[in-house]
């Protein structure tokens, strides 16, 4: 495993590291097996953004005995509501959350602490104001509670002036090929590195869409330069191409690919084996010329939903459905809890999600499609 940097911190991280998200509601020990062969292959950065107790409780279980190896990350303002994941701006809320963590996790300090996904300028001059979150996370840097003061986003503008502002260590960005075209992204990632902030790459598979089969691709209708086109089989993406356009990008620290088995862990770290020509991403670039707004990630930023529809989720099931309807993805949506056809069209999600999904549009598509 290599390790770089992050940034004027001076720790040093696994170049690759991991996301803890998909690893929610598995069996204590699945995780335990795949945090443990993470950390057996050399990972020491672990992105920990959920704040709902039971994952807290089963992921402290599994850092047990290895808090001296292993970085762990906290986001303030990530809160729960009514099970589902949810974002306070109020710091005393956001406190609570911390002091939470550090019990469940069994530690007294947090390696880096993030100002959670904070997108938009209103919400960034609230986390940012005196009184905000950034103080609170201040505080508890003065304390030792927290080593590292972060920010994540998914908004360029709002994360340039925070690498800028002087007060935030390190950003969690999402940097994929898709968006290799985010206007401004370029400038973003330049000022990052001129200011020392390390970047922490989240989303490096963009939810998985990257690495889906030639079928769903199509879906994502990309453009290159010169017209129309269409990703074909030959042009089919993997892991470790995708895993080195983010390494070489300009200031990026480590990546935290969401792994939910230790199948999915080794493709990604496979990447240290590969070699010049399979890392290539180069002939992959043209099609990503135009970056386009309205692809769901499936990261559940838009929750929570007042009618508890799992929206990530059910987006994720409408793109492979209409892929491919197969009765494994059937039912997969027949067991979800709450179904698109319980939106009653309120438009929160729609608010928050940082890719200007339509996701009232989607909700109805999903409701057509499994009607059907
Ligand atoms: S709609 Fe937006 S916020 Fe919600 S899961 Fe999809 S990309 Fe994420
Ligand atoms: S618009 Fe529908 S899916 Fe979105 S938060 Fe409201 S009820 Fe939930």
């Amino acid at each position: 495993m290599q390790t770089r940097t992050l940034g004027r911190t001076g720790i040093e991280v696994s170049a690759i590291s991991l996301g803890t998200e998909y690893l929610i509601d598995l069996p204590q020990d699945h995780v335990d097996a795949v945090i443990h062969h993470a950390i057996e292959r050399g990972i020491n950065y672990f992105d920990l953004f959920y704040a709902q107790p039971h994952f807290r409780d089963i992921l402290g279980r599994a850092f047990q005995g290895y808090r001296d190896r292993v970085l762990l990350t906290a986001h303030l303002g990530a809160t729960v509501e009514s099970g589902q994941g949810a974002v306070t701006r109020d710091p005393s809320v956001a406190q609570e959350y911390v002091e939470d963590y550090l019990r469940r996790y069994h530690t007294d300090y947090v390696d880096v602490l993030f100002l959670h996904n904070s997108d938009g300028q209103e919400d960034y001059d609230t986390v940012m104001a005196p009184g905000g979150l950034l103080d609170l996370a201040q505080k508890l840097q003065e304390q030792g509670v927290a080593r590292a003061i972060g920010f994540s986003g998914h908004t360029v503008s709002t994360a340039r002036q925070a690498a800028e502002s002087g007060a935030v260590d390190v950003i969690m960005f999402p940097i994929n090929l898709a968006a290799n075209a985010v206007p401004g992204k370029r400038e973003f990632l330049q000022s990052c590195a001129v200011h020392d902030v390390a970047l922490v790459a989240m989303k490096p598979f963009a939810g998985g869409k990257l690495l889906q089969p030639e079928s769903n691709l199509a879906l994502m209708s990309f453009h290159s330069g010169g017209g129309d086109m269409e990703l074909t089989k030959e042009q089919a993406i993997t892991p470790i191409q995708c895993l080195h356009y983010v390494l070489s990008q300009v200031g990026v620290s480590t990546i935290v690919p969401g792994c939910k088995s230790i199948d999915e862990l080794d493709q990604a770290l496979a990447y240290w084996a590969a070699d010049d020509e399979a890392r290539d991403f180069s002939q992959l670039l043209a099609a990503f010329a135009q970056y386009q707004q309205g692809e769901c990630v499936y990261c559940n930023h838009c929750l929570p939903c007042p009618s508890f529809i799992d929206i990530g989720q059910v987006n994720r099931l409408l793109d492979t459905g209409m892929a491919a309807m197969t009765p494994a993805v059937q039912a997969a949506y027949a067991a979800l809890s709450a179904n698109a056809d319980d939106c009653i069209q309120c438009a929160a999600c729609e608010a928050r999600c940082p890719f200007g999904v339509p996701v009232i549009e989607k909700m109805e598509q999903a409701t057509e499609l499994f009607a059907s």
